[in-house]
């Protein structure tokens, strides 16, 4: 944990440091002891079997779920706790949200809200948790929707849209929080074939305007090409992680190889 203390600029921090991360369901000992960094404007793309502890990672990152041990920071900053000589306490429900807004996270099943426009989708939390005006949370919509492509759109509700473009309003609606990291979970494992390019086409260009990352995803020619980092969980621990080209092209790992020849 060393290159993690309050001495250093937070510049030079990773943008996400998790180490000796553990999360149990019951008897599940599900994350073992994950440890993991992501530099500021990193992306890294998360692989492992269903059931290796994936969506479990990235809902601790975003503090859906608490960790039982170990320590993630984002930003430099401890995420679901307060430390305090030397002792861990639970955030209050304030602390807390204020903690979540620094990740947005970007679920399989778009989950955007089925009664309202795509425009109140993007309004909602940034009027009600953020405070923001009426009109500036629409300037920032607005400006959310050219990027996603999706301008012409504001009026239409999610069932009159294309799985594709539900999850571009959705990873609109993430960017309309101002996160510093972006989580996605599967995003492109719920659409169409024909689909997958559009979503995909979205993400390279946050990628490539610096924004921080974590993807869970089998599209594995997108982690070579997008990603910097690509790092292969198994059994609730990063068993082998390093440059796309490296993992992807020459795994090191029994599991990773296994992996990696059923979805190549
Ligand atoms: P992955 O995303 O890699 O497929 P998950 O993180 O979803 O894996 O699940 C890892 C393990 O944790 C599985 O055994 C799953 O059943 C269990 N698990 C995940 N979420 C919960 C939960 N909310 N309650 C109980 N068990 C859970
Ligand atoms: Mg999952």
């Amino acid at each position: 944990m060393s290159q993690v203390t309050a001495v250093q600029p937070s510049s030079l921090l990773p943008m996400v440091a998790a180490r000796n991360v553990q999360k149990s369901f019951g008897d599940n000992h599900v994350l073992k002891g994950i440890d993991l960094d992501i530099q500021r404007g990193g992306v890294v793309s998360l692989l492992g079997a269903s059931g290796s502890g994936k969506s479990t990672f990235l809902r601790c990152i975003n503090s859906l779920e608490k960790i039982d041990g170990g320590r993630i920071w984002v930003d430099g900053e401890l995420v679901g706790y307060r430390a305090q000589n030397g002792k861990l306490y639970d955030l209050d429900e304030a602390a807390l949200t204020k903690s979540r807004l620094r990740t947005g996270m970007v679920f399989q099943k778009f989950n955007l809200f089925a009664h309202m426009t795509v425009l109140e989708n993007l309004i909602e939390a940034p009027m009600s948790v953020l405070k923001l005006s009426r009109r500036d949370a629409i300037e920032r919509a607005q400006r959310l929707l050219e990027r996603v492509g999706l301008t012409s759109h504001h009026a239409h509700y999610p069932n009159q849209l294309s799985g594709g473009q539900q999850q571009r309003v959705a990873i609109a609606r993430a960017l309309a929080m101002e996160p510093e990291v972006m989580l996605f979970d599967e995003p492109t494992s719920a659409l169409d074939p024909e689909l997958v390019g559009e979503v995909l086409d979205v993400m390279r260009g946050l990628a490539d305007g610096g924004m921080t990352m974590i993807i869970v995803t089998h599209e594995i020619g997108f982690a070579r090409e997008v990603c910097d980092q690509v790092a292969f969980l198994h059994d609730g621990q990063v068993v082998e992680s390093g440059n796309p080209a490296d993992v992807i092209g020459n795994p090191q790992h029994e599991r990773t190889r296994n992996f990696l020849s059923k979805v190549l």
